[in-house]
């Protein structure tokens, strides 16, 4: 009867185990932000045609030579900000949300130099090449070039209160708000290839989200986010 009632947990155990890996499995992206009057479900579309905008210094890979905050060495970006059409830091609230269905690998507030996080980590329906979405002219290593897993962070953002490690969360689903008086009021969004599916996002060598050249930040793991999301 013990060896049953053990089999049985056993079981129960291993069906928890492969439900949550199947939920949180995605097989479709979408944007991290959102444009008025837009359902999520239309959320794969660019959000530059429905009223955000990503400038050229602070988009994939720009450079920003006289950035005050990288400092000098440091004025490459791994990642899109994402501001309203104007083009100015000037959001504050406007929601963030899961590219995908994933999970929750880490949460942070109030964090002096970027004011806080959400790290989500999400398993494609399928294995892919990475290489296409690498920044161009640029070696990327072979670790990086084929698998599922890719990482989300969202940068400058209030996180939901109720978020935490180890949680599922699902496409669409509202991951917190951009700070509205943060030095940076905008969404700082990287993608990186987790090529083991359980790395957490490397820091930028200035510790402040900026490298010193293009091909650190493909060493890194940094893809496109805009085209990977656009396929
Ligand atoms: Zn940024």
């Amino acid at each position: 009867m013990k060896q049953l009632q053990k089999t049985v947990l056993i079981a129960l155990l291993i069906g928890v185990v492969f439900t949550e890996k199947a939920s949180a499995v995605t097989d479709r992206l979408v944007f991290p932000v959102l444009a008025d009057n837009h359902s999520i479900t239309q959320n794969s579309e660019d959000p530059r045609n429905y009223g955000w905008f990503v400038n050229s210094q602070n988009g994939f890979g720009g450079n920003f030579p006289d950035n005050p905050v990288a400092g000098p060495g440091f004025p490459f970006h791994p990642a899109e900000d994402w501001n309203r059409t104007d083009g100015r830091d000037n959001n504050g609230n406007e929601p963030v949300y899961a590219i995908g269905n994933g999970i929750i690998a880490r949460v942070t507030s109030n964090n002096p130099n970027y004011g806080g996080a959400v790290l989500v980590r999400y398993e494609l329906a399928q294995e892919i090449d990475f290489t296409p979405y690498f920044l161009p002219n640029t070696t990327v290593k072979e670790l990086y070039r084929r698998g599922r897993y890719i990482i989300g962070d969202y940068i400058h953002i209030a996180p939901d209160v109720n978020l935490r490690v180890g949680q599922q969360v699902i496409l669409g689903q509202n991951l917190g708000t951009i700070l509205p008086d943060f030095g940076y009021r905008h969404l700082h969004f990287e993608i990186m290839v987790d090529p083991n599916g359980n790395s957490f996002a490397t820091t930028a060598r200035n510790g402040v989200g900026y490298y010193e050249s293009q091909q650190k930040i493909t060493e890194d793991g940094y893809i496109d986010p805009t085209r990977f999301i656009l396929g």
